[in-house]
């Protein structure tokens, strides 16, 4: 069984080696029989309707945003059809930024959202950087935390009634403020968190294998576990990291 990825813009945006979410995922899907089919999907490029089961973007500098903003924009009803078709998203910081419906820059452009994530960016006089901490529950009665790193001038302000995608336990999130980071909607995960942030956090890296594999096969799927005692360590390692020290400009 072969899961489709779309990998958006890889070559502009992956800081703090983004890319490495979808080595993980590669891994994982192996490990169960599986394998993953990536295609880079960059600037002028079609992103086949449908044709995908998972799509992942990551991270970048405001100059790298200004770069393909206007492509992605462009892209945003193809986007947002296939997460209503069940499509699995995974979208870290700036990538996450430009799936909401715009983000100023400190240089005050507003770059075009893809308008799939019900939020808008406007870029702080700080940046947000550290460690962090979240505790989720994607599944009712499921609560995980999720560890990783964010570096973010942007403040990311949800709609009412959004959903995030986690309750900050350390460090920033989406504004420093709300207690909130991410967002999710349907199978779409957008979250400022880097590090990359699946190797430390398994979990989360099944929960999108599942969800695309179920977009692939239209049955409801459950992974079988691995043994993840080097990631659960990890995890332990981020978690701790950010407990002492996350939040703090
Ligand atoms: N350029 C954006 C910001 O500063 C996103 C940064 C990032 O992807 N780490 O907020």
């Amino acid at each position: 069984m072969t899961i489709r990825v779309a990998h958006l813009y890889p070559e502009y945006l992956n800081i703090y080696a983004d890319r490495g979410n979808i080595a993980v995922l590669s891994s994982r899907a192996r490990w169960r029989g599986l394998q993953l089919e990536v295609e880079a999907v960059t600037l002028g490029e079609e992103l086949r309707p449908g044709g995908h089961d998972l799509l992942y973007i990551g991270g970048g500098q405001d100059r790298e945003q200004s770069l393909i903003a206007p492509d992605l924009a462009a892209r945003g009803a193809a986007i947002r059809a296939a997460v209503e078709d069940g499509a699995a998203v995974l979208a870290v910081c700036g990538g996450y930024q430009l799936l909401g419906r715009f983000y100023r820059g400190r240089d005050g452009e507003e770059l075009p959202g893809a308008g799939l994530f019900p939020l808008e960016t406007v870029a702080g006089e700080r940046r947000m950087i550290g460690d962090c901490l979240l505790e989720c529950e994607l599944e009712p009665g499921v609560r995980q935390t999720l560890a990783g790193f964010e570096n973010h001038a942007g403040v990311t302000r949800l709609d009412d009634g959004a959903v995030p995608l986690g309750r900050v336990v350390a460090g920033f999130g989406n504004d420093g403020e709300s207690g909130f980071e991410g967002v999710r909607v349907g199978n779409a995960i957008g979250t400022y968190l880097h590090g990359p942030l699946l190797p430390r956090n398994a979990w989360l890296a099944d929960w999108i294998l599942e969800r695309a594999l179920e977009h692939r096969t239209g049955e409801p799927q459950k992974l079988d576990p691995l043994v993840d005692d080097l990631e659960a360590s990890a995890h332990t390692v981020a978690a701790a990291r950010a407990r002492s020290r996350g939040g703090r400009y």
